[in-house]
């Protein structure tokens, strides 16, 4: 161990905390001394802060002055390639590590003493009588089998009082324990049998092995239709990850996916992994921080920001669904899962796969440029065959006012409610309709916060801004005209749709998909789960029914407007929609019976519409990188988003027009500056926004310009400065 990574008591030692500070902060080393990466409390002012040890104290402070670390925390310290992979993720973001190390902390009691807790598990006698509260505790125990709780866990999980679980230990219903606070994860074990592969999936799995094997940075694109097993085949180089003694990562998209997930991991390796996303109990969050770094958690589900988990020896990191627009964080520190996932793994030796039916441009162009290895599962799994496709000409149907579902569509619907089928209809829209009118004077109802127009939701019998989550009643008097009973509702929403569906099938079990009408991740995936069993006939959707899910009954999928996602002026939008209706499609003829998709649209012919009909993605794929090299845009080219917010909107156009003026280091490495103009959203949450755009050339070190460029200017007030590099949206 050389002697910078060890500080002796009363050494000079620099430390990173959480604190929005722009430096390290000096201390002293405390009593026993401490390493290089450890996790410290330190006294900052009055408080207390968790910090890491970075090295050496830079000196400059003023000796005497110089406060001790309070002590070491009982936690694996951070390891070499986590601090260097924190640090470039920080400067390819252009995020202060702060905010960084707040991204790699996110579990609560992290500086809590490791300690006993009582937990509580099923006993082996029944209550005196049983009550519907306590059939809820019951029923929650039974659900997580071996698993046990914290009163508290268990009271809110069951949504209950602590009372009723209180009686139940009294009764001897259920029985206390005491066990160390954060456990070890089950062992999984590889070598149970998995599935018996095909030959195409069995080349897969052996090429991701040999990655696996070779103990070196590799990442591979793992391209195969909906449905060809990818999973299957992932799952095998979690294996070969195991058996090696290393650990794997594997992110979804989406949490409602995890149940799923989760069980197809028991069957194949006999017991469940660790699970990190927004869903999961404080508790089970802080076990997974703990255990991950000790080793004793062998495989993490996770949502994105589980790649910012200390893991002790990650071999593999698998991206499924890697085209997914939500791996890509909006907010606080920008950052693309998918990206960071590479560059994470190329810091630690490890793998990453990128699963996906329609990948991202950027990873196709990887995959073309020998950047990344390429394999593809090219047919269905067993006797399932993709759907076939077709156009509904919008121009020649017949439809009522008001209504979206054509009669060729309804014919379609009408045939597999006879056959016993399922029929998927999808709209990305959320609420009822997009837009509330006074058919008096024409206004429409806007956010008063925001640059948006107000959503109905009828299920919730409120206006919702999409933006700011503002809501308001439906008014009955026009808030612009004050005439009364014209206001009206425009256009269809998932909620509309529903009941379009219900008045055509009256008789049909209906069942609306939307994030926002569920109280909670459990409830959705409940529902889920209930639909993939067959009790539904109709199941309309929002974006979130495209991802993954697995519903055997369903052989029709209906796109009620396919091109919703043309209309922009993005740059993704031709990629996003080809996407979207691919996946969308592909839930469809998922077992036996084989799947038909119908998208309804106004423009047949559009290039991007005939790519999804016809199928030729490879064709699509080299049409789109064409048009994005000759414009210079991603990934032949790089973009940086600067958005500039405030509450004075004069404020806001004066910065930005003064960073325009003073654009010195952009133009000296080429980039080029558009802007400042009023963002398409131009205000959110009161607050005016404008934005700027930069386009460089491939090999431009964009970030140094930019940080060198923004420097020159310090915000004011409440002037907020976001620096997005490779934006998603444009919003
Ligand atoms: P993808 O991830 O490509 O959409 P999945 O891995 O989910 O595909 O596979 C689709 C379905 O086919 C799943 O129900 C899966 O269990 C089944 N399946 C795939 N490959 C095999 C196999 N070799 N043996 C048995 N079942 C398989
Ligand atoms: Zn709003």
């Amino acid at each position: 161990m050389s002697a910078q990574d060890y500080f002796h008591q009363g050494d000079r030692v620099a430390v990173l905390t959480a604190q929005p500070l722009d430096r390290l902060l000096d201390y002293r080393a405390p009593e026993g001394g401490c390493f290089r990466g450890a996790f410290v409390e330190v006294p900052l002012g009055p408080r207390k802060v968790l910090g890491v040890v970075w090295g050496a104290g830079g000196g400059g402070f003023d000796s005497a002055k110089l406060r001790s670390v309070i002590r070491v925390l009982d936690v694996a310290p951070m390891r070499e390639e986590m601090r260097q992979f924190l640090g470039k993720a920080a400067d390819y973001t252009l995020t202060p590590m702060s905010a960084m190390l707040r991204l790699a902390t996110r579990a609560p009691g992290l500086s809590d003493p490791p300690s006993m807790r009582k937990v509580l598990r099923l006993g082996d006698k029944d209550p005196d009588r049983m009550t519907d509260a306590r059939t809820k505790v019951l029923a929650v125990m039974e659900e997580f089998g071996g698993l046990a709780f914290t009163p508290k866990e268990l009271a809110d999980m069951a949504d209950v009082t602590p009372s009723v679980v209180k009686g139940l230990v009294k009764q001897g219903a259920l029985r206390e324990e005491e066990t160390p606070r954060d456990l070890p994860y089950p062992n999984l074990d590889p070598e149970r049998p998995s599935k018996v592969l095909t030959e195409d999936q069995a080349r897969a799995a052996a090429i991701l092995a040999q990655g696996v094997e070779s103990g070196a940075y590799g990442t591979t694109l793992l391209k195969g239709v909906t449905g060809s097993g990818k999973t299957e085949v992932y799952l095998e180089a979690v294996a070969s990850c195991l058996r090696k003694g290393r650990q794997a990562l594997v992110l979804l998209p989406e949490i409602a996916l995890t149940a799923e997930f989760l069980k197809r991991v028991e069957q194949r390796f006999g017991a469940t992994p660790a699970e990190w996303h927004s869903g999961a109990t404080m508790t089970e969050r802080r076990r997974v921080w703990r255990m991950v770094g000790q080793g004793n958690a062998q495989l993490v589900i996770g949502a994105r920001s589980a790649l910012f988990l200390p893991f002790r020896d990650l071999g593999l990191i698998i991206v499924d669904e890697e085209h997914d627009t939500s791996y890509k964080q909006e907010e606080g520190v920008l950052y693309n899962a998918r990206d960071m996932s590479v560059l994470r793994a190329a810091m630690c030796s490890a793998q990453v796969v990128l699963a996906s039916a329609t990948p991202s441009l950027e990873t196709w162009v990887n995959a073309e440029a020998g950047k990344y290895r390429r394999v593809d599962l090219n047919a269905r799994f067993g006797t399932a065959v993709l759907p076939t496709m077709k156009a509904v000409d919008m121009r020649a149907e017949d439809l009522p006012a008001a209504t979206w579902i054509s009669p060729t569509l309804k014919a379609a619907m009408q045939e597999r409610i006879e056959r016993g089928e399922q029929s998927l209809l999808f709209l990305n829209r959320r609420g009822f309709a997009p837009v509330t009118i006074c058919r008096a004077c024409g206004s429409q109802v806007a956010c008063d916060n925001c640059d948006a127009r107000m959503v109905e939701h009828r299920f919730m019998k409120r206006l919702m801004c999409h933006q700011c989550g503002e809501t308001k009643p439906v008014p009955t008097i026009c808030p612009s005209c004050q005439v009364e009973g014209k206001m009206a509702p425009v256009g269809p929403g998932i909620e509309r749709l529903g009941e379009e569906a219900a008045a055509l099938f009256p008789e049909a079990r209906i069942a609306v998909l939307s994030s926002d009408l569920f109280g909670s991740a459990r409830a959705l995936k409940a529902r889920i789960e209930e639909i993939a069993a067959g009790e539904a006939d109709i199941i309309l959707g929002t974006q979130l029914v495209a991802k993954g899910h697995n519903f055997p009954l369903l052989t029709l999928v209906g796109v009620i407007d396919a091109d919703l996602g043309l209309q922009g002026s993005d740059l993704r939008a031709g990629e996003r929609t080809f996407q979207l209706m691919r996946q969308v499609a592909g839930r469809a003829g998922r077992a036996e019976r084989p799947g038909e998709a119908l998208l309804q649209t106004f423009q047949p012919e559009h290039p991007v519409i005939r790519a999804i009909l016809t199928g030729d993605e490879e064709e699509f794929w080299r049409a789109e990188a064409e048009q994005r090299r000759e414009a210079g845009v991603p990934p032949y080219g790089r973009m940086a988003g600067i958005i500039l917010s405030g509450s004075d909107l004069a404020q806001v156009f004066d910065l930005g027009n003064a960073l325009a003026r003073n654009d010195g280091p952009l133009r000296q490495v080429g980039a080029q500056l558009f802007g400042p103009a009023p963002a398409p959203i131009a205000r959110v949450r009161g607050r005016h926004r404008a934005r700027l755009l930069v386009k460089a050339a491939k090999g431009v070190a964009l970030q140094e310009a930019l940080a060198r460029w923004t420097a020159q200017f310090k915000m004011k007030g409440d002037l907020r400065l976001s620096i997005d590099i490779d934006p998603q949206n444009f919003f």
